[in-house]
């Protein structure tokens, strides 16, 4: 899709930073051309490594890094990632842009009130943006034709996903070509921090490339995810000795 690559254990990432990208991606709606965005973790390039139907779409889609892991195996690689970039700040700078120029946006995903709440939230701050639809992320399979369905109808630039990763792009992959949206992109927990459920964490430990500790403290039924970082962190040092 762009030839800005670093690879990262064979997942190729945008070297561009976030304004970078954000115009890049304004550029691509602007003139019609579908765009996939993935913001990859450690946990995600360890996905992609492991399963070939997810590494095959990932590799066709607009990559960013999200999560200092990856800044940082850039790092040891000698590539150019200098900066994280997270789904949430893309989603409030996709919107700002929506506002902008009048963009259609549709949301999926997160229990009903969050999106709701979410959705107001939104409205809100970015009045000119069109919110043409939304929906909770709690459907059953038989819903499923009709929810894209009515995403088709409502052809929206903007289509954010969050159904928790890998399945929120696991369903794009799915739908893809019935959905009509010029931009899609999971989400993950957005909505929930969005819409004031669940807080980030405070901007000191954002700077100490802590946020994952604090997400780890905050939810501990997520370490067993998590464990995705160690056994990153030493695939990528594993592969980089094993190269000299
Ligand atoms: N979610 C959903 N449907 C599901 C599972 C999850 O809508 O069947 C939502 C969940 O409510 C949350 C979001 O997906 O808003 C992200 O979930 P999680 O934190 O597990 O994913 P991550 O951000 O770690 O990818």
């Amino acid at each position: 899709m762009t030839k800005q690559v670093a690879s990262i254990l064979g997942v190729p990432f945008t070297t561009r930073g976030f304004r970078d990208s954000v115009d890049y991606m304004v550029e691509r709606i602007e003139s019609g051309t579908q765009t996939h965005v993935v913001t990859a973790n450690p946990e995600i390039v360890m996905l992609a490594r492991e399963h070939r139907g997810f590494r095959s779409f990932v590799e066709q889609a607009y990559v960013v890094p999200d999560g200092i892991g990856i800044v940082y195996a850039a790092k040891w690689t000698n590539q150019p990632i200098y900066e994280r970039i997270t789904g949430v700040e893309l989603l409030e700078a996709l919107m700002a842009e929506a506002d902008r120029r009048h963009w259609k946006v549709y949301l999926l995903g997160a229990h009903p009130e969050v999106i709701s709440l979410a959705v107001e939230k939104l409205a809100e701050r970015y009045p000119n943006a069109c919110l043409v639809g939304y929906r909770d992320g709690y459907f059953r399979q038989d819903e499923e034709e009709q929810i894209v369905q009515e995403i088709a109808e409502k052809k929206p630039h903007l289509l954010f996903v969050a159904l928790g990763a890998p399945r929120q792009d696991e369903w794009m992959v799915k739908y893809r070509d019935q959905l009509n949206a010029s931009l899609m992109m999971g989400v993950g927990g957005s909505f929930d921090v969005i819409s004031g459920k669940v807080k980030r964490a405070p901007a000191v430990w954002q700077k100490l490339h802590l946020e994952w500790f604090y997400r780890l403290v905050s939810q501990p039924s997520r370490w067993k995810r998590q464990l995705a970082i160690p056994r990153f962190v030493l695939t990528v040092l594993k592969e980089k000795w094993s190269s000299r």
